[in-house]
């Protein structure tokens, strides 16, 4: 502890004092204060949710009792200002410089970025630091220079980086920077209200938030279920992944170390010649590969003030139905695959992956439910939720990632069930009604002889639910839907070349989110090479910060700007794009230079969707596209296993 210098540790989602780079810092400096600030405000209409916020107060508490037992205390700030939060703490303890380690949601980068520049015009010191990542986003390009659009390249390039993990030892010892502030207890942060209480201690026998947890949770997975990851890591139910999302979401693990023990283990396997430990490890890195390409698309193509989320499908016509909703937030669709998947998210704050997948595209393409109720929902109601994963996830489903799903793919419930739940197993646990349905027909009761439904006990329509629709005719819809989405867009840009210039929202921003109630349940201002990169001030000024959610792509054009050479077109999609990262940075920034280009089955081969569509040839054709039931992943996507 060298300094006499007195340093403001601001956590966020880092709460966790080992491989913590501000705090080591900090503690090298001299004297700490290290604060957590709740802004319900600036939380907004992300604002989390109540499992989520469980989890928060459990993991600040253990972090608090970490930091005690070093020296310090953390302080527990609420507010309506972050910025006045902190420079309370600053006039209070005479600091002299603040410490934060990177956030890359689209909101966060935005206020960081303010807060930052606000401090440094005030003459204050402040650093920020990469604890969440295996790589900065703004590292990561192909050899032309340019942001990777697909994960495979993505990771393989992630992978072939020599690059030293540097990690952080926690602190030997903290010594207190003093000062009064006005600072509140754990419960009155307010994260977790009276009648919540009840519901919430139910929680408390399936996870144990903290980081000394997730140091358990990361060891006995890789003792346990990691050797057999590649087999089992699509199996529902049971623990057959590493349940590392809440702890990886609040920071409370570093992923570093996760990397660096996994190569380790794989190193291992390989030397033992065990070729399932070491493809195991492939497989789980990959996943940890996700999170990385979550952060990094987000980076890249941001979307918060200036481009929408998921933007092909503004013009989609979307089903408002409430009931359709409620149906499918109770697990009432009459599809038991996504019944259990929505009731065992209700109970538990968890789903697998695959049943994540699942639910989402049943939402989107069967129910045609609004895309942002059905993410709102998740966000609301998932104890991982993150806004970078939940996002990449949304869009990988509904056709915006070249090497996700397409939009018109709709697989079945049914297929699905008898593919990853064979013996119902899953099911029969989560809807209780239908446990002595035989295997035989566990995905599909409606098919069941009257008879079997008798002796099962199970009265459709009465005690389980008949299909919300078939799923035949949620093929016509899509497709109907698919069309008309056409349509519209095609007329919209028309109505834009003729000069009009109308202005179209999205149709899902005409929609208000229908509200949920989730019951019961040394001062000297300096830039470094450790900043991280934001957006561009002249973009983030003026922006709608928290207002919608957005990204950029590249939309079907008109025939002749789709006659046009290609690069012209990438040029034109450049101006769209130029919000991102801040090009005056000294690093070379090429994000931006590209776009997620929607699947070529969304546009026309002529690029003219609006001709195409009125053929009854195309719709034909398109339908038995449709009906084949695209169930193996195409050449080059994010293998289905993955995401
Ligand atoms: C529609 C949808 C919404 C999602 N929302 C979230 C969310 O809000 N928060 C969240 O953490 N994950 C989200 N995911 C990703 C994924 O489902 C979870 O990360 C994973 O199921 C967590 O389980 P695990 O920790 O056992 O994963 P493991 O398989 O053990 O993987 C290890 C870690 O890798 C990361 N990871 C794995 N798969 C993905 C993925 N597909 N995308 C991004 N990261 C991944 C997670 O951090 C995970 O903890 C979403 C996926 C979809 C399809």
């Amino acid at each position: 502890m060298a300094g006499c210098n007195k340093t403001i540790v601001w956590f966020r989602r880092d709460l966790r004092i080992e491989d913590n780079p501000a705090l080591a810092a900090a503690a090298r400096d001299g004297a700490v204060f290290p604060v957590y600030i709740w802004c319900p405000k600036d939380e907004g209409q992300f604002y989390p949710g109540r499992v989520s916020r469980w989890w928060l107060k459990q993991s600040l508490a253990h972090l608090d009792q970490s930091l005690k037992s070093l020296g310090a205390e953390l302080v527990l700030i609420k507010t309506n200002s972050t910025l006045s939060a902190i420079l309370e703490c600053i006039q209070a303890i005479g600091a002299t410089k603040v410490v934060f380690n990177h956030l890359y949601d689209p909101v966060s980068l935005v206020c960081d970025h303010n807060i930052k520049g606000k401090l440094l015009e005030l003459g204050i010191s402040v650093q920020s630091y990469n604890a969440d990542l295996l790589h900065e986003p703004w590292e990561i390009y192909d050899a032309k220079g340019q942001t990777f659009t697909t994960f495979r390249e993505y990771w393989d390039k992630c992978l072939e980086m020599e690059r030293e993990l540097v990690t952080f030892l926690p602190p030997w010892k903290l010594l207190q920077a003093t000062g009064t502030v006005k600072k509140c207890s754990i419960e009155e942060l307010g994260l977790e209200n009276e009648t919540e209480k009840s519901s919430n201690a139910l929680l408390g026998r399936a996870w144990t938030p903290g980081w000394s947890q997730a140091d358990k949770a990361l060891t006995e997975f890789f003792d346990g279920h990691l050797l057999d990851y590649a087999k089992n890591r699509t199996k529902l139910g049971g623990n057959s992944t590493s349940l590392l999302s809440p702890y990886l979401h609040f920071g409370e693990v570093s992923v570093r170390k996760v990397f660096q023990l996994a190569r380790m283990k794989q190193i291992l396997f390989a030397r033992e010649g065990n070729i399932l430990g070491e493809e195991s490890v492939t497989f789980f890195l990959r996943a940890i590969g996700l999170r990385e390409y979550s952060r990094y698309l987000c980076f890249n193509f941001p979307f918060t003030h200036e481009k929408l989320l998921l933007s092909h499908l503004r013009f989609f016509p979307w089903k408002a139905d409430q009931e359709r909703f409620k149906a499918w937030r109770q697990g009432r669709t009459g599809y038991p695959l996504v019944d259990a998947g929505m009731r065992e998210l209700w109970a538990t704050g968890w789903i697998h992956n695959r049943i994540r997948v699942i639910v989402s595209s049943f939402a989107v393409k069967v129910l045609l439910i609004p895309w942002k109720w059905g993410m709102k929902y998740f966000w609301d109601t998932l104890m991982d939720a993150d806004m970078e994963s939940d996002i990449l996830g949304w869009q990988y489903i509904s056709g915006s990632l070249p090497d996700g799903h397409e939009l018109e793919r709709l697989d079945s419930p049914e297929v699905q069930g008898s593919k990853f739940d064979p013996e119902g197993e899953y099911v029969r646990h989560w809807l209780p009604e239908l446990a002595r349905l035989p295997t035989e027909w566990i995905h599909h009761p409606w098919d069941a002889p009257d008879n079997v439904l008798r002796v099962s006990g199970i009265e459709l329509g009465f005690n389980y639910p008949r299909p919300i629709i078939e799923i035949d005719q949620a093929r016509e819809y899509l497709t109907e839907a698919i069309f008309k989405m056409w349509e519209l867009e095609a007329a919209a840009k028309e109505a834009n070349m003729s000069g009009t210039n109308e202005i179209v929202v999205d149709n899902c921003e005409n929609l208000p989110t229908p509200k949920v109630i989730l019951r019961n349940n040394a001062p000297c201002a300096t830039y470094s090479s450790n900043d991280q990169k934001v957006p561009s001030c002249h973009n983030s000024r003026g922006s709608h910060l928290n207002k919608r959610s957005r990204i950029t792509q590249k939309r079907p054009l008109p025939d002749t700007e789709h006659n046009s050479h290609p690069n012209e077109a990438t040029s034109r999609t450049n101006e769209h794009m130029s919000s991102t990262a801040d090009s005056s940075m000294s690093k070379k920034q090429t994000t931006s230079t590209t776009s997620f280009s929607v699947p070529q089955s969304f546009s026309s081969s002529k690029g003219n969707p609006v001709l195409e569509s009125g053929s009854s040839e195309m719709k034909q054709s398109w339908q038995e596209r449709i009906d084949m039931e695209q169930s193996s992943s195409k050449d080059g996507a994010i293998e289905d296993e993955c995401l």
